[in-house]
């Protein structure tokens, strides 16, 4: 299943390819459609599930698709910290439309108050707030809710642990009864179900699980430029422990010109492609098990299909596109409890791509020392990456959450 397969409008879809998503997680492919079709839904998902995004993209869908726009969408969250993240994540997917949200929190300075409240007046499609704020601002009528058309809860769970049933029953009341509720929660004791029984309709469930690599594979990454990626390569197969290899290219060009290369320099690898003949993939697959062929290099159709015990060294040539094509990969060693290395080149096209994948496995991966001879490396910065091409906004470059949006860059 592809990002296409929603038939999200094209302008989000610019923006999941500037953010470095490839492919849907398992929470995204199935709480899409349902969310898109206008169901309640409870879902059990943690935090690196891709939760976030599951119910951003369906929800930025509809109001772009909304002829009136009024505030249309609000979020609860349980922490200040939380509703921010929320909300740089609506930044980033609304890079290339016209949808503007606020974060909407206590505990801040009076300056930071003073411009929410501005934020408030000018307008926006979607308020991400914690419970206790927004209850007084309701309370207060300084907040509206007249339209609102989808009430978001994530981390339902962790809100009730905070005592906050009372104040959310309260805001619901403020809420129109004609809407659409998602409910999302790492864990689902009895007390969720009963909050969901009084506050959603119908809704589908959903659970997920998250996936996770093995525990004796030691992950490493080099942060390249591409023209260093051979050499480092050629400086890890120095080491002779490293008696069974597999090195993942994304392409069969790519794998046929690495297997040129190699070969080159001396190494004892063989390129395993979809242009060999059945017969001579499985010769090589034979001579790999059998330890007679050192290295093997392919694309992700050998990282599902192979099943050889003793791979010790798994390199990522290119940065796998996403988070499960990653632990396919590196599953492919430490098998059945042994241990193996997984070492993944980062070039820096595909930093965002890569700090995707740490994020989702719950893994801060380290970043080796490039070889001194080879030169150095570029900056790891994935989260300066911003997109350099398509439509820019009318404002030409996103607002700050301090200064906030214009109102009047929203249409009319
Ligand atoms: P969340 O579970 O929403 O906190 O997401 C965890 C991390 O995964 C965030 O850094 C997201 O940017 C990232 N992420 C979410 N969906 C995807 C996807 N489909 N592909 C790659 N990364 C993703």
């Amino acid at each position: 299943m592809t990002f296409n397969d929603f038939n999200l409008d094209p302008k989000l879809l610019d923006g999941l390819l500037s953010m470095g998503y490839s492919k849907p997680t398992p929470i995204q492919e199935q709480a899409i459609p349902m969310i898109l079709e206008g169901k309640d839904l409870i879902a059990c998902a943690q935090t690196g599930t891709g939760k976030t995004a599951a119910f951003v993209l369906p929800i930025l869908h509809k109001i772009l698709n909304t002829e009136t726009r009024h505030l249309n969408t609000l979020i609860l969250s349980p922490t200040r910290e939380l509703a921010v993240q929320i909300d740089q994540q609506i930044e980033g997917f609304s890079y290339f439309i016209d949808v503007s949200s606020i974060p909407v929190y206590g505990g801040g300075s009076g300056a930071i108050w003073d411009q929410q409240r501005k934020a408030m007046q000018q307008g926006a499609d979607i308020v991400i707030a914690t419970p206790g704020r927004l209850l007084a601002l309701l309370q207060s009528g300084e907040m509206k809710f007249t339209h609102l058309k989808h009430l978001i809860l994530d981390e339902a769970d962790r809100m009730l642990d905070m005592g906050f049933f009372d104040d959310i029953m309260k805001i619901v009341n403020y809420l129109p009864t004609e809407r659409q509720t998602i409910l999302f929660s790492a864990t689902m004791p009895p007390k969720i179900r009963v909050f969901a029984d009084r506050i959603l309709k119908d809704p589908v469930k959903l659970n997920i699980a998250i996936s996770k690599p093995a525990e004796g594979i030691l992950q490493q990454a080099y942060v390249v430029h591409d023209a260093q990626k051979m050499g480092i390569v050629k400086h890890v197969l120095l080491n002779d422990l490293f008696k069974s290899v597999i090195i993942f290219a994304s392409t069969k060009d790519k794998v046929k010109a690495l297997e040129r290369e190699m070969q080159k320099a001396g190494f004892q690898a063989k390129g395993f492609q979809s242009d060999l003949e059945q017969n001579e993939r499985e010769s090589i697959l034979r001579e790999f098990k059998s330890r007679s062929l050192r290295i093997i290099i392919g694309t992700d159709i050998l990282s599902r299909g192979i099943d050889v015990e003793g791979i010790n060294l798994v390199i990522n040539y290119d940065t796998p596109p996403d988070p499960e094509d990653y632990i396919h990969r590196i599953g492919r060693t430490a098998r059945a409890d042994t241990t193996g290395t997984a070492i993944t080149f980062i070039n820096e096209k595909d930093q965002r791509k890569f700090s995707n994948i740490e994020n989702l496995i719950g893994v801060e991966i380290p970043k080796l020392k490039i070889p001194e001879e080879l030169g150095e490396g570029p900056v790891y910065d994935p989260g300066l990456k911003r997109p350099t091409t398509g439509n820019k906004k009318p404002w030409g470059k996103k607002p700050n959450k301090s200064g906030f949006r214009n109102s009047n860059s929203k249409p009319a």
